[in-house]
């Protein structure tokens, strides 16, 4: 194995403790660090801390000693601080602000299982997690033993996938599906492949940085009876980038799981393309590819982390281009109401003609792309998934022809205009004639 290129860090308060212990994972959650007496062994507290650690219905605290050691003791302001250790501020309610701004309870066909998107759901496994990120877009389940999914709720939920034969994706998270015994997510995956149109399977974790002497060989043996497995972490900051992590994404990858990362742009830890570079680029050494930033969602104690959305813009604009394509992530805003995940970024396309485009570089260079004006398409007609199900085509079904338009909800009342149906009135003439189309017959199912 590669010597990690990757420093190694433990904090003084945890000098005496044997090897066998700090590498082991049970030690590690058992001696979480929680209550502020234990804080103040590792640095001093500021008052807003203070204040915040002890404040009734705050979201949970805990971090584990391998990851709190990470924090440089005489910054404030430390990156991983920020993200672990809770102020004032947390309780602060802000514009905007939602208990569960992805509207995913509300997307969820059966308890802890959201289905959103055409051919995959996400499904969560526990509520439980290493360490408790302060911004977590779950907080509204996470971290409370109670709220936990029930033995009938798992079986639905499988229930749900084997009726659903569009669902070839399903990704785990929670919570963090890697903080389950093994046996219990060994369960799990063993009944998803079960299923035969379950493709691949997907983990979304940050049990490889908050905990990653959980990434044992055992584990991995587990995780790999299962493939196709893809695995997402969750690293913000070059700073979370250490030995153990890079050992544990090398076991990781040489059981044949592809690594991506998802990070969280947030303001004051890593809202600046200096710190997102040197992110992307320890992340690609460790063979993780960088999958989404995300914009930070409108959840409760979440509002001082965000930043404007230009300020992602800007990151991509200074990733896109002037480093590898492999270490560009896309830049995400998780529509807040339940639209699932947007793309957003710079703007390469200038302008275009009958013909003829004009796009321009990371540098600033403006260029045109000469089309061809014999194209015809092959295959117009083949339907683009396999197993589509209708009415969420969107945009794709537009240009595909399965719809003429797309309205909002009580378009058509608002437009009546409290009018009535008059000669002029004729729906028929909103159906396409079909004048040389080939397929006269057809009439647009928006029209019926
Ligand atoms: C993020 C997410 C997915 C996975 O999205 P990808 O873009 O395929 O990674 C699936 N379902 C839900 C509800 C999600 O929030």
């Amino acid at each position: 194995m590669v010597k990690q290129p990757f420093p190694s860090k433990r904090a003084p308060a945890f000098a005496d403790v044997p090897d066998e212990k700090w590498n082991n994972w049970r030690w590690q959650l058992s001696n979480r660090i929680n209550t502020p007496e234990e804080f103040e062994k590792v640095f001093p507290l500021t008052d807003s801390e203070r204040k915040a650690l002890s404040a009734a219905h705050l979201f949970r605290v805990d971090i584990t000693p391998y990851f709190i050691s990470l924090i440089d003791p005489d910054d404030p302001n430390d990156p991983i601080r920020k993200q672990v250790v809770p102020t004032e501020i947390e309780m602060t309610p802000f514009t905007a602000m939602m208990e569960d701004s992805l509207a995913e309870d509300r997307h969820s066909p059966v308890p802890g299982l959201v289905h959103r998107y055409p051919d995959r759901v996400l499904m969560l496994v526990t509520t439980q997690c290493a360490s408790y990120c302060r911004y977590c877009t779950r907080s509204r389940i996470v971290g409370d033993p109670l709220a936990t999914f029930s033995r009938s709720e798992f079986e639905m939920q499988i229930e749900y996938i084997k009726r659903t034969p569009q669902i070839r994706d399903v990704l785990l998270s929670g919570g963090d599906p890697l903080v389950l015994a093994p046996k219990i997510l060994e369960e799990i995956l063993g009944r998803l492949r079960e299923i035969p149109h379950i493709e691949i399977l997907r983990i979304g974790s940050r049990v490889p940085v908050f905990l990653p002497m959980r990434i044992t060989d055992e584990l991995t043996d587990i995780l790999q009876k299962y493939h196709p497995m893809w695995l997402n972490i969750h690293v913000n900051h070059s700073n979370e980038i250490t030995a153990e992590l890079a050992e544990a994404c090398d076991r990781l990858s040489r059981a044949g799981i592809p690594l991506g990362n998802q990070a969280v742009l947030l303001a004051g830890i890593n809202d600046n393309v200096h710190v997102q570079r040197q992110l992307v680029h320890d992340l690609v050494r460790m063979r993780v590819r960088p999958y989404y930033l995300y914009q930070c969602d409108l959840v409760e104690g979440a509002g001082h982390f965000r930043t404007p959305v230009a300020k992602g813009i800007e990151i991509i604009e200074g990733l896109r281009g002037h480093t590898s394509g492999y270490a560009v992530p896309v830049f995400i805003v998780d529509a807040p109401g339940g639209g699932g995940k947007i793309p957003v970024g710079p703007n390469y396309l200038l302008s275009m003609s009958d013909h003829k485009i004009i796009l321009r570089n990371f540098e600033g260079f403006i260029t045109t792309y000469e089309e061809p004006v014999d194209y015809k398409p092959e295959n117009a007609a083949q339907p683009t998934l396999k197993r589509p199900e209708p009415g969420q085509s969107g945009i794709s079904g537009l240009l595909d022809g399965e719809h003429l338009f797309i309205k909002p909800e009580k378009f058509d009342t608002v437009h009546d205009r409290g009018g009535f149906q008059h000669r002029l009135k004729d729906d028929s003439k909103w159906t396409p004639l079909g004048i040389g189309s080939g397929d006269e017959e057809e009439k647009d199912s928006d029209q019926e």
